[in-house]
């Protein structure tokens, strides 16, 4: 039986790494997959990892249809055995209804793998689709840390290292603004908006009753 399968995590929690790994164990048992991202940190088209792996990937757009896509490889004579879907955190909710239908109507596996909440701690609409239609959700095991060393479970947005918590859901990193940027808290830090920066800025200050 083919699988609708999600995992989950916050960022720096390995799941492009976990995608890259994904395909490749697939590969060597002689599978052929199509692997999907979108708004990748290395760029259009690839699915890097943190960790310096990087692959080929073809870039999801608003328009993509998953389905077309398969279709696709399949009229050229390729087999397609798996998909790999990752950011899916910013696929539209339709396109993830597209994956669920490509597992049951085609029989092949689909792994998605993307941040559950955005920076205001909700739901990304692709994810929660995926939540709500994934035969399985993962949670990403391998921990992101905070600063104070704790489990990181949120991902906060900073600007100039302070964190912010207004702002459009989607806006990446060194796109728009070289300020903008993430970082993951633990979820004491983050409701009292402590950033590495800012913890490090209170810390070297000398208090007043030491003067
Ligand atoms: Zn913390």
């Amino acid at each position: 039986m083919a699988e609708l399968v999600f995992f989950s995590g916050t960022m720096n929690c390995g799941k492009s790494t976990l995608a890259l790994q994904t395909a490749y164990n697939h590969e060597q048992r002689g599978l052929r997959g199509l692997i999907f991202s979108r708004s990748d940190r290395a760029g259009q088209g690839r699915l890097s990892s943190r960790i310096g792996l990087e692959a080929e990937a073809i870039e999801v757009h608003e328009e993509t249809d998953f389905w077309r896509e398969v279709a696709k490889e399949r009229m050229a004579g390729h087999r397609v055995d798996f998909l790999i879907c990752d950011e899916v955190q910013f696929y539209a909710p339709h396109q993830v209804e597209q994956l669920a239908r490509i597992v049951d109507d085609i029989g092949i596996d689909v792994y998605g793998f993307g941040i559950t909440t955005d920076f205001l701690t909700r739901l990304f609409p692709g994810s929660a689709r995926m939540i709500e239609l994934a035969d399985r959700v993962e949670v990403l095991q391998v921990t992101a840390l905070c600063w104070c060393g704790r489990r990181a479970t949120h991902n906060a947005r900073t600007v100039a290292g302070a964190m912010v918590t207004e702002g459009e859901q989607v806006v990446i990193g060194d796109v728009d603004s070289a300020e903008v940027g993430y970082e993951v808290l633990c979820r004491y830090h983050y409701s009292h908006k402590m950033t590495a920066a800012v913890a490090h800025a209170t810390i070297s200050q000398p208090s007043l009753n030491e003067q």
